[in-house]
């Protein structure tokens, strides 16, 4: 046998750990005073201080850029950090967007409240219609905004399509893809950037909050420019322990994304059966099943979210409280943990979008949103919901509601 110099194998850090070294500095030295001005000057390349990168959080952002097969990619101390920074990068004074309405609530408050303060205004439109979003264009627009699957209604947007137009007016088209790791890849399909917040599935152990941004070389340079650039000057940055942890779990994603899909698919489809009124992409009535079989990446099945209408928020708060009585979960926003999570997304993650435009895009009040956890014995976790439901039914009777949704 030859021996081998471990030399030769590629290890994550300098000392053959498996894992990577976490860089535990916010400064680095400069060989000399030129080579100094030459990195701020941008035409010598080495870590300069950690607001900017970091050995860490680049190679987060390396496996980001991998994952969704863009040229570069940056990482941000939360998903919002991420989205805001992008935003503004893109965006100056008079410029407008145009944004699906069905967005997380947090993005949909940050559009609607926060951006027309500084002049950047933009128009809510139904991502799945196609010529509203064409027809939302104007002169001063400048990016086309969704998510792959909407929050919280699973309604999905078709990205070769919309990257279509996007192309054809010169607008950059930016999805988040937060709900749907690996099953789609937004920037194969056409879609210019791709935004995660990773502390949902990625992370996956609902421990820390961090984001990540993807896109083309010049984008992300342009993101980090010492004297331009918003993911420098606005701050966000990402702790490099975090990043390592963060680095680590992605390791796990493939495995974990296709049991929460497997899982999540069992439930849905037994809910249904059951007629209890169900969202979920791999069920044949859900509108936009056919649309999501042929963007998905085989492989990753349909997601860990569903969404089950329990009609009225009184019964949707009882299941959900009797759920986490029973140990299946908690009643708590976020998604993507390897637990059960729930919560009804009209009162929660939705509330900053009001109760008329909530309505309006069909958001019952008894949506309880499900990011479904990675149950060993599903069967099991469905027995125990369903008896569930049925005491819901008991204490709440639907005839009895007045259902004004
Ligand atoms: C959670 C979430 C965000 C915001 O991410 P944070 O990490 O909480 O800042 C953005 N988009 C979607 C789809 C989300 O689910």
């Amino acid at each position: 046998m030859v021996e081998k110099d471990l030399k030769e194998i590629r290890f994550k850090d300098n000392f053959q750990g498996v894992n990577p070294s976490i860089s535990d500095s916010s400064t680095y030295a400069f060989a000399t005073a030129q080579d100094m001005n030459d990195t701020f000057q941008g035409e010598k390349e080495q870590f300069l201080y950690s607001r900017h990168s970091s050995p860490t959080n680049q190679q987060l952002a390396d496996e980001m850029a991998k994952m969704e097969g863009s040229e570069a990619a940056h990482v941000f101390a939360s998903g919002m950090g991420a989205i805001s920074a992008t935003l503004l990068q893109l965006c100056e004074h008079g410029d407008h967007i145009i944004s699906s309405r069905t967005i997380y609530g947090g993005s949909h408050a940050l559009l609607k409240n926060v951006f027309p303060k500084w002049g950047i205004t933009t128009s809510f439109v139904d991502i799945t219609d196609l010529h509203a979003i064409e027809n939302a264009i104007c002169e001063k627009t400048k990016i086309i905004y969704c998510e792959s699957l909407s929050n919280p209604l699973l309604e999905l947007a078709d990205i070769k399509e919309i990257s279509r137009i996007a192309e054809k007016h010169r607008l950059t088209f930016i999805v988040d893809n937060t709900f749907t790791p690996l099953i789609f890849k937004p920037i194969q399909l056409g879609a210019d950037v791709v935004i995660h917040s990773l502390t949902k599935f990625i992370n996956g152990t609902s421990d820390t909050v961090a984001g990540a941004v993807c896109g083309s070389a010049d984008l992300i340079n342009s993101m980090k420019d010492v004297s331009s650039g918003c993911a420098m000057l606005l701050g966000q940055t990402l702790d490099s322990l975090r990043a390592a942890s963060i680095v680590k779990n992605r390791q796990t994603l493939e495995l974990r994304m296709k049991k929460h899909s497997e899982n999540a698919y069992y439930l849905a489809q037994e809910f249904d059966k059951y007629g209890i009124n169900t969202i979920y992409p791999g069920l044949r009535s859900h509108k936009d099943h056919e649309l999501f079989h042929s963007q998905r990446s085989k492989d990753f099945g349909y997601g860990g979210i569903l969404g089950l209408d329990l009609k009225s928020e009184q019964r949707a708060h009882l299941f959900m409280e009797k759920m986490q009585e029973a140990g299946l979960g908690y009643l708590a926003v976020s998604l993507g943990y390897f637990k059960t999570l729930f919560s009804a997304s009209g009162s929660s993650t939705s509330s900053e979008i009001s109760e008329e435009e909530q309505k309006e895009m069909g958001l019952s009040k008894g949506l309880v949103r499900i990011s479904v956890g990675l149950d060993h014995d599903i069967e099991n976790t469905l027995c125990q919901m369903i008896q569930i439901y049925q005491y819901v039914d008991q204490i709440y009777p639907m005839n009895d509601e007045v259902v004004c949704n």
